[in-house]
């Protein structure tokens, strides 16, 4: 007889606050091994995915006895209404929401992993949260969590896409459950609606061309995507917002994912204006600390400039002045775009002691802009 039973595992897990398990088998993943191949022949895959296929679906490398996958989701589909803002805002993605998921979901796995030791001793166990490169919406749709949507996310019928995931590596077997077909029917909401046009077919993303993947992008972004960013300081709910199934899913009542300091439409000058103490304060709780201040600093200077937020006027000079000459480069770009010609004796006197080639150049381009020897094509601005 078994140490412990899939009904006592999924008893427990709902009285630790998950949602929905799921379990699977460890090689479910081989299948997609053709898949990734072409994601990274078509250039759909980016630059922060893991190139190693075999690291990304044999879930053996981190574990050599494992027998299972317990695939988990907790919903973050809080029922909250934040308040008008007063001014210039930029938009915060609700996956950063209030505290940092993974420090919740691995707090919720890890007392479900003591519960199943203490029923079977024996057992290895290792909880994942997006700390590894295996195909997480690939377990989650073989455990039965969800279908995969044509946005390529992970909905479940009850709680639909907003649901964060984590995995179960286990060394005993349990029958795995029965996947479930897409749902999505003639639906292509989500493909007329994506910013970016990542959704080149239903279910298969460009991730280079998803607008969640620019926010996070350290490099310089091109000129089309930076007007399509529109407001978005980090990720993108666009696809998600629009998709049926998250219109009528359960809302549920989870403090830890209503935001706190950091709002979801956050005032531009105050992220403008951060220094370490304050990204820490604001942004450190959050899921949306990882690629750090600069990153997210500069979302707001792109987001001032797609919205024509001339209050943001002063404080993008003192960028322009500060100590970062990336930042340097982009509110000269930026100042550009919602200033006026007055502006050039700034970006003129930066631009004599600046010592970065590309926010020279960003300067050079702005001072040209100022001066009215370059077009700016604006369509799309201001989303
Ligand atoms: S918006 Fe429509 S097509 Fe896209 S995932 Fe939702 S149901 Fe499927």
């Amino acid at each position: 007889m078994k140490c412990i039973t899939k009904d006592e595992i999924r008893d427990y897990a709902s009285s630790c606050g998950i949602d929905l398990i799921g379990f699977a088998e460890p090689d479910c993943l081989v299948k997609y091994h053709d898949l990734l191949k072409e994601r990274e022949n078509n250039n759909y895959s980016c630059p922060i995915e893991e190139k190693n296929y075999e690291k990304r679906i044999n879930p053996r490398l981190i574990m050599d006895n494992i027998r299972s996958i317990i695939s988990i989701a907790v919903s973050y589909n809080v029922d909250y209404v934040h308040e008008k803002p007063q001014k210039g805002y930029g938009i915060i993605s609700r996956t950063s929401w209030g505290t940092d998921y993974h420090a919740v979901l691995k707090n919720k796995m890890d007392k479900l992993g003591g519960f199943i030791k203490s029923r079977c001793p024996d057992v290895e166990l290792k909880c994942l949260v997006d700390n590894n490169p295996l195909l997480e919406r690939a377990i989650a749709y073989n455990a039965g969590i969800g279908f995969y949507g044509k946005n390529s996310m992970i909905i479940n019928e009850e709680y639909g896409s907003y649901i964060f995931l984590g995995e179960i590596l286990c060394s005993i077997y349990f029958e795995p459950d029965t996947p479930v077909e897409s749902k999505c029917g003639e639906c292509e909401l989500c493909l007329k609606a994506c910013p970016g046009q990542a959704i080149v077919e239903p279910f298969k993303i460009n991730a280079n061309r998803c607008l969640s993947f620019a926010t996070i992008n350290k490099g310089y972004l091109d000129d089309k995507t930076v007007i399509k960013m529109g407001r978005r300081i980090y990720g993108c709910d666009t696809c998600q917002k629009v998709c049926p199934y998250n219109k009528w899913a359960k809302k549920v009542s989870r403090p830890e994912f209503v935001p706190d300091k950091l709002k979801p439409k956050h005032d531009l000058t105050d992220i403008l204006n951060m220094d370490n103490k304050k990204f820490k304060q604001v942004f450190g709780p959050t899921a949306s600390s990882w690629r750090g201040k600069r990153t997210i600093i500069r979302n707001a200077i792109i987001a001032c400039a797609n919205t024509n937020e001339k209050n943001c006027i002063n404080t993008l000079k003192k960028i322009l002045y500060g100590d970062n000459s990336y930042l340097r480069g982009y509110s000269a770009w930026a100042l550009s775009v919602i200033g006026g010609k007055e502006l050039s004796k700034d970006i003129d006197e930066v631009l004599g002691k600046e010592g970065d080639e590309r926010s020279k150049k960003m300067m050079i381009d702005a001072l040209k802009k100022l001066k009215g020897d370059v077009f700016e094509d604006n369509t799309g601005r201001g989303i």
